[in-house]
């Protein structure tokens, strides 16, 4: 249940009807917001001349729910807005990771100069391996701020970890919570102890309630500017990386207020397919889409099989804009 209290109650109070109710307490535009379990179904007597209005919820789903509010989130950053009344899709492309300053730079610039403002790598990569190319780490970071400035992009980075979650969060213009990450508590509620958007990643194993409460860590601690990312999730089969899990991202769709990204280049983790799913994925109507983008695919650092080269990548931005005009979505 979540309950909004009156807009005279004091901290004092406020901190009161949490305790009452063995709630979480936030601060939403001045006012408090105390979230119960979701098996409490009324606000306790004592609490009642305190309490404006409450919300019952059915599950654990609750601030990211549409009983709560009945329409998409607005995220912003940079000039881009999607959710609300938007019917913009914004892309979010670039190669999986920094790998050097040449080569993040020649990725960016070709991003730039497809009109793209949002561009991503990690910095921090969360590899199944460790024998593999970790990432770049502070350096990384550090050529993504380099990168944003020198072609006023804004960047999506993620973090792994709590090591450098902050320095991550100072950076970022949309922190991005990987699929492995994603079961990260402390990660979660310091990104929402931020006001910068939130992209979380659906780990490949969790089901789309646990998927769901990651972000309700987020929102609780007050920051509702989170985003949620379809990528894959693990089945019996073994030809694809992953299963595109599209009835889940309708499902999303239906039952949260969260905008939704897709993201068809983890999900198939083959090149050849990425593509027809990037467009499927527009006809979809998500909100955003990230995309794996790199000068040399065959050479790159991580995920070398599913990122496309800059001349299949041009082809499709043409492709999807065609498509988005089909269904009324604007690719921004
Ligand atoms: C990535 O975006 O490069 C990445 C590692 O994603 P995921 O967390 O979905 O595996
Ligand atoms: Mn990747």
């Amino acid at each position: 249940m979540i309950l909004h209290l009156k807009n005279k109650v004091s901290e004092t109070q406020a901190q009161q009807v949490a305790e009452d109710h063995d709630a979480i307490l936030f601060q939403d535009n001045n006012r408090w917001i105390v979230v119960t379990s979701s098996s409490i179904k009324k606000p306790k007597k004592e609490s009642l001349e305190f309490v404006e209005e409450f919300f019952e919820t059915e599950t654990d789903i609750q601030l990211a729910g549409r009983k709560y509010l009945d329409k998409v989130r607005t995220v912003k950053w940079g000039d881009v807005e999607i959710g609300g009344n938007s019917l913009h899709t914004a892309m979010m492309a670039g190669p999986c990771a920094v790998e050097s300053e040449s080569q993040i730079i020649e990725c960016a610039e070709y991003i730039a100069g497809l009109g793209i403002s949002t561009f991503r790598a990690g910095a921090f990569k969360p590899r199944t391996s460790p024998y593999t190319f970790q990432g770049l780490g502070l350096e990384g970071l550090e050529l993504l701020d380099k990168v944003r400035q020198k072609y006023k992009l804004s960047i999506i980075t993620e973090v792994k970890n709590l090591s450098h979650a902050k320095e991550v969060i100072d950076v970022a213009d949309i922190i991005q919570i990987g699929a492995k990450a994603m079961y990260d508590v402390s990660v979660l509620e310091l990104c929402g102890q931020s006001r910068k958007p939130i992209l979380i990643k659906r780990g490949f194993g969790s089901t789309l309630q646990e998927f769901v409460q990651a972000a309700e860590f987020v929102l609780s601690k007050g920051n509702p500017n989170v985003i949620l990312c379809e990528r894959g999730i693990r089945t019996f089969e073994t030809k694809t990386r992953f299963t595109f899990d599209l009835c889940g991202a309708a499902y999303l769709k239906y039952h949260t207020n969260l905008p939704v990204v897709l993201d068809p280049s983890h999900a198939m983790g083959y090149s050849y397919g990425v593509p027809d799913l990037a467009k499927a994925s527009m006809a979809f109507g998500c909100d955003g889409m990230l995309i794996e983008v790199h000068p040399t695919p065959a050479k790159a650092k991580s995920d070398a099989s599913q990122q496309l080269d800059f001349s299949t990548f041009t082809k499709l931005i043409t492709d999807l804009k065609i498509v988005g005009g089909a269904v009324g979505r604007k690719l921004v």
